[in-house]
Formats: C-alpha cells, sequence, structure tokens
C-alpha cells in the first residue's frame, strides 16, 4: 500500500461536509462584499517569493518545496496566496484605468514544509482576499471585517488583534530602538533570534519560542515611534472597527510573519483556545517591489483547517448529516422508472434527492433514507401508481398521504 506524504491528509466524512459549509459561506460573503474570485498557479517561478515574502522569512528560508522542472527552471509551490496575485493583477495589469478598488478572494492550497501536528499540515488551505487600488482606512476596516464577520456566522468568536507597523521611517526609527536594547540579552534568546537580529529583529517580537522571556515582554513600545500620519491612519481603523461592531484589541507583538507589510497588521484569535486562524495587513509597496505600479494594497489569509477544527472542537452544525430532503423507495422494474423519473424532476428543481439504485430490499431502504436524513419518503408500489397515486411519508411524523403523481413535486416543494 503507498500512503500519502507526511504532513497531507485527505479530506473526507465530517471534515469534508464542514469544508463545504464553510466553502458556500465564503461565497456568499464574497459576493455580499463585492470580491471577485483569482485562481493562480499553485507553482510560480521560486524567485517570486524570494521577492515578496522576504529572503530571511522562515517561509522563505526552510518552509518552501523548490524543485527544478524539466526544463531547468526554478519553481516554487506556493506556501502562501499574495504573491501569486500580485503578480498576477501586475502581468494582467488589472490596475489599468480603473480608479475603484480592485478587490479579489482566492480559496486554495498552499505547502509549507513545516513540523505536521494539529492545525499545521505541509498542504493546507487558504482563504484570503487581496485588495488594490486604495489607501484609504476605510478598505482596510472593511477587509478586517470580512474574515470577522465570515467567522462570525460559522459560530467562531474571536478577537482581532491589531497593531500598527507604521510607514518605513517609523519602522525604521523602532528597529534601531528594538536592536539597541536587545544587543545586550541576545545570547538569552533562541538561536533564531540571535539570527534574526541581524535579517528581520521585528519578527523577534512574534517568536514562538521566547515569547514569555522577561526580556521580550519589555521591549520599546512600537506605538512611541510611529509618525504622526500613522497613528492618525491607525486611529482612523479603529474608528472604524468600532463602527462595524468588531471586538478587537491592541497588541503590540503582532507584526506578522512575511517582510512586505507595513502600516496595519492583525490577526484573528479564536477566543476559544487562543489559536490563531488568520492575519492580514497593509502592503504598499509590494506591488512596485515586484515591479508593478506603485499601488496600495492590503489583504489577509485564514487557515480552513484551523477553522474545520475549530468548528469540530465547539460548534454542532445543524444539519450537518443531513444528506438528502427525500428518498424514493422503489423494489419493482415499474417502481424503479418511475422513482428514476421523479427523482429527476425533483432534483433539477433543487430538492436533494437519493434513490435506490443498488437493487436494495425495502428494510434495507428504509435503513438508508434514516441514514441520510431524508425528511421525506416517497414509497413507490404498482399498485398505487396504476391509479396515478404515490405515498409521501414524514420520516419525522411518519404521517402518511397519499398525492397525485402529477403534484408531487409541487407538494415536495411546498412542504420541505
Ligand atoms: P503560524 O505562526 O501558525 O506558523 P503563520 O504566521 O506562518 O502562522 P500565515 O502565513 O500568516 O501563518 O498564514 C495565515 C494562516 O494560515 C494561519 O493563521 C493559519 O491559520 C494558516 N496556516 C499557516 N501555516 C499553516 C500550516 N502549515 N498548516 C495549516 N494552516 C496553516
Ligand atoms: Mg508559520
Amino acid at each position: 500500500m503507498i500512503a500519502k506524504p507526511k504532513g497531507t491528509y485527505d479530506l473526507m466524512g465530517v471534515d469534508a461536509k464542514i469544508y463545504t459549509y464553510i466553502s458556500h459561506e465564503i461565497e456568499d460573503m464574497m459576493s455580499n462584499y463585492n470580491y471577485e474570485l483569482i485562481r493562480t498557479p499553485i507553482f510560480e517561478a521560486s524567485e517570486l517569493f524570494h521577492r515578496s515574502v522576504g529572503e530571511t522569512t522562515d517561509i522563505v528560508t526552510k518552509e518552501t518545496y523548490d524543485f527544478k522542472d524539466r526544463g531547468d527552471r526554478n519553481i516554487t509551490l506556493r506556501p502562501e496566496g499574495t504573491a501569486g496575485v500580485v503578480r498576477s493583477v501586475i502581468e494582467n495589469k488589472l490596475y489599468g484605468n480603473k480608479n475603484d478598488a480592485i478587490k479579489l478572494y482566492y480559496n486554495g492550497t498552499m505547502y509549507r514544509y513545516e513540523r505536521p501536528q494539529s492545525g499545521r499540515n505541509r498542504e493546507f488551505t487558504q482563504f484570503g482576499i487581496e485588495a488594490f487600488n486604495s489607501n484609504d482606512p476605510m478598505l482596510d476596516a472593511e477587509v478586517i471585517s470580512v474574515s470577522y464577520y465570515l467567522l462570525n456566522n460559522l459560530g467562531i468568536e474571536a478577537t482581532v488583534a491589531i497593531n500598527s507597523l507604521g510607514d518605513a521611517e517609523s519602522r525604521k526609527n523602532y528597529t534601531d530602538a528594538l536592536v539597541k536594547y536587545l544587543k545586550p540579552h541576545i545570547n538569552d534568546l533562541c538561536e533564531d533570534c540571535q539570527n534574526r537580529i541581524n535579517t528581520n529583529p521585528l519578527r523577534i517580537l512574534d517568536c514562538k519560542v521566547d515569547k514569555d522571556s522577561e526580556i521580550l515582554k519589555n521591549v520599546p513600545k512600537i506605538s512611541d515611534y510611529l509618525s504622526k500620519e500613522s497613528k492618525e491612519r491607525f486611529e482612523k481603523v479603529k474608528e472604524y472597527l468600532n463602527i462595524l461592531d468588531i471586538n478587537y484589541e491592541v497588541n503590540e507583538n503582532i507584526v506578522r510573519g512575511l517582510d512586505y507589510y507595513d502600516e496595519n497588521v492583525w490577526e484573528y484569535i479564536a477566543d476559544s483556545d487562543g489559536v490563531t486562524l488568520g492575519g492580514g495587513g497593509r502592503y504598499n509597496h509590494l506591488v512596485e517591489a515586484l515591479d508593478g505600479p506603485s499601488i496600495p494594497a492590503v489583504g489577509f489569509a485564514m487557515g480552513i483547517e484551523r477553522i474545520i477544527l475549530n468548528i469540530k472542537e465547539n460548534i454542532e452544525v445543524k444539519n450537518l448529516d443531513q444528506a438528502v430532503d427525500v428518498y424514493i423507495m422503489s423494489v419493482s422494474d415499474e417502481e424503479k422508472i418511475r422513482a428514476l423519473e421523479i427523482a429527476q424532476y425533483l432534483r433539477l428543481n433543487n430538492v436533494a434527492t437519493e434513490i435506490n439504485s443498488c437493487n436494495l430490499s425495502m428494510k434495507s431502504q428504509f435503513k438508508i433514507a434514516d441514514r441520510l436524513q431524508a425528511k421525506f419518503l416517497i414509497i413507490l408500489n404498482n399498485e398505487d401508481l396504476q391509479k396515478g397515486l404515490v405515498n409521501i411519508k414524514d420520516n419525522a411524523t411518519k404521517e402518511e398521504i397519499k398525492v397525485d403523481e402529477a403534484e408531487v413535486v409541487d407538494w415536495i416543494l411546498g412542504n420541505i
């Protein structure tokens, strides 16, 4: 037997049902908020991720799946969604002559060579949005609210932890102060942080190893280094979040794992267990850094597997096991033909319907109808069919009525 690769999984059973439920919710939300689907390739030129995610990030230094294809090109399986979307916006000149926001979303698999554990896989799924062409903090607030309310609609209570990394100058001043503070203590921090101090000092703030150390608890505060503009912008975002009734708190340790963020960044933290479900931020310089025009942007990504885990542990999703509305029971050839006809009408009228396609006995069919949680059974028998009648049984109340065959579809549509 050949086993699946480490860190991958087969989506099936309850997880698949929850996944479908989440996907429907995402599609509804995206249409209500006017975001358009974009699907970019799962593999891209390696350089794209080195230049966007950042040479010194954990993702690029330790986690990418890199290979040479048969044409000797350096290829990487995408570890995140933003780089590909930005590449596509530039390559397809989506910014064109539009002056309104370009609002895109994706939902697809990502690949990171990580140590597999609960909520951490090598192949995983992210839903994310990227919105371009506007530097208005109102768009930040909208983007934050989309997934806050997505989680809310799914029954997950979460807090948005927000921070401002400021503009380039604020960040430079803060980074200098941070390095100055950390240098004397550096040998007390983990090995990764000892490297980060030279390559990417801000990342030390969200180090998972050192997070409880006294050294990190007393670092200089970034809020003391923000420019007037960055402060005002952060205040605006908070004002809009209040209007949108979003549960947020400022957390100055949120810096995010990718290099390209500036100004507002945030993470969604599940109230039930403190797990980070997703995060995002503004990235006003990435499009330009990838040889595009200078257009501002803001976006986020959430991990679908972590959402599935949270739902499984905390929420009873209604009707998750209900597979069909109607089960049509038939045994004889004539009954089977009528079952096929009626099922076809029902299915084409959006009524989920199952039939006996395995030549089962009546007893087995009753059992299966229960397992599929059919609301109604349509029980066909030759005698009634000859009179143009079918029996409909309410599977909860067990009440039965006879209905004219011609009216069965209308009857079901009127009663489910
Ligand atoms: P973490 O700190 O947990 O490693 P991250 O900062 O690397 O997360 P992002 O790159 O911001 O994660 O990705 C956004 C979301 O995608 C995460 O909050 C998480 O829900 C999900 N995610 C990231 N990596 C994985 C993974 N290996 N397996 C499953 N989900 C993941
Ligand atoms: Mg990570």
